[in-house]
């Protein structure tokens, strides 16, 4: 009896610690699976095209063929530099460690050096203390690339997991795992010529920088192309054995970096036309047809000595070119006299300052129409 006690005991003791951990767990920052309210997980799986499990689900029926991008919605916060740090503890012994960690700052680079994009990763070190720390579901506050156990998801090259904020859709951390099993031989291959690797039914040649550009490019955080016209893009969703392509930028994958993180022109100021009117007077046989367009900055402040370009046409197509300097108030005043009648459409055609940068795309209108009388 005696001993029956002792092992209810131990029984409830162990219920008991269990409870205590599993309330831990649940109050802990990071909850598996679900996460706390206000964060949660996406992750993106690498295969290679013959061992891919199927079609993933979500698979976009039609992508555009020219310039084709997805873009997820999520990004970093505005002006973000994304820091990440190398762990190459597990990497494998086909090539030299310094080979690899340089083939996966190319591999970002290939991003940063697009000029018609504001992206900017930085290289913080190596550090082989770092966990890849989503691959367990938690935040660590680092954002880490290195070799691991990713078992789970069977034949990946290499799985990328960010952290968002729901309600935001900005990033909060991101880590990419690539394939530590040794049947995944991890090069930075020079050329074609120095694949190596014996049996190819044993392990599988895998280019670090090709890999990690299309991984940098879910950091952005572009989606995986699937069709077969895509097949150039970096953004493509599976990789080849021995594969080069996904190094370069594709068209597309420079267009989806330019949308997600348009260029900002550094020490210029940004303006556009806040506003385009236009009146007529009469005098005798005259109509005397204003334009004004007042230019503004970013915050909606005038923009005084500003050079605004406006082509002017009557019904009669006769066309009018003429550049005025805007006022103290930001305002350009446009006169034109003529017996035509009829409309009258004044339209901007380019606005010019000294370190200024006019972007058309924020115009509240490019022109105005007007009939007469
Ligand atoms: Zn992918």
């Amino acid at each position: 009896m005696k001993r029956i006690s002792w092992i209810i005991f131990f029984v409830i003791l162990m219920l008991l610690m269990t409870f205590v951990l599993i309330s831990t767990t649940a109050a802990s920052p990071v909850n598996p699976e679900k996460g706390p309210p206000d964060f949660n997980k996406i992750v993106f799986v690498h295969y290679p095209k013959e061992m891919a499990p199927g079609k993933p689900e979500g698979t976009p029926g039609k992508v555009p063929q020219e310039g084709a991008f997805i873009y997820s919605g999520y990004h970093w916060p505005d002006a973000t530099v994304v820091n990440y740090y190398i762990n190459p503890s597990e990497h494998g012994d086909y090539v030299t460690e310094d080979d690899l960690i340089q083939g996966i700052q190319s591999g970002f680079q290939v991003w940063e050096d697009e000029p018609g994009s504001d992206i900017d990763f930085y290289f913080k070190g190596v550090n082989t203390e770092l966990e890849i720390s989503s691959l367990s579901n938690s935040m660590d506050g680092n954002n880490v690339v290195g070799w691991a156990d990713i078992s789970n998801y069977p034949n990946a090259i290499a799985v990328t997991q960010f952290w968002y904020n729901i309600k935001t859709k900005e990033v909060i951390e991101i880590d990419l795992a690539l394939n530590s099993n040794t049947f995944f031989s991890w090069r930075q291959n020079p050329s074609i010529d120095s694949w190596t690797s014996g049996d190819s039914l044993t392990s599988y040649d895998v280019d670090v920088q090709n890999i990690v550009a299309h991984e940098a490019g879910h950091w952005l955080v572009l989606d995986d192309l699937y069709a077969d016209s895509n097949i150039d893009n970096t953004m493509y969703g599976y990789s080849d054995e021995k594969e080069l392509i996904k190094r370069d930028l594709a068209p597309g994958d420079i267009a989806g970096i330019q949308t997600i993180y348009p260029v900002q022109i550094s020490g210029q100021t940004i303006m556009h036309v806040g506003k385009i009117t236009m009146t007529y007077s009469t005098g005798g046989a005259n109509y005397f047809i204003n334009t004004e367009v007042t230019v503004v900055d970013e915050k909606n402040m005038p923009v005084p000595a500003a050079i605004v370009y406006v082509d002017t046409t009557s019904l009669d197509g006769a066309l009018t070119s003429s550049s005025v300097e805007t006022n103290a108030q930001g305002v350009a005043i446009f006169k034109l006299k003529s017996k035509q009648i009829g409309e009258y459409t004044s339209t901007v055609m380019n606005v010019t300052k000294d370190e200024w940068t006019y972007n058309p795309g924020n115009d509240a209108a490019p022109s105005f129409t007007i009939p007469v009388p």
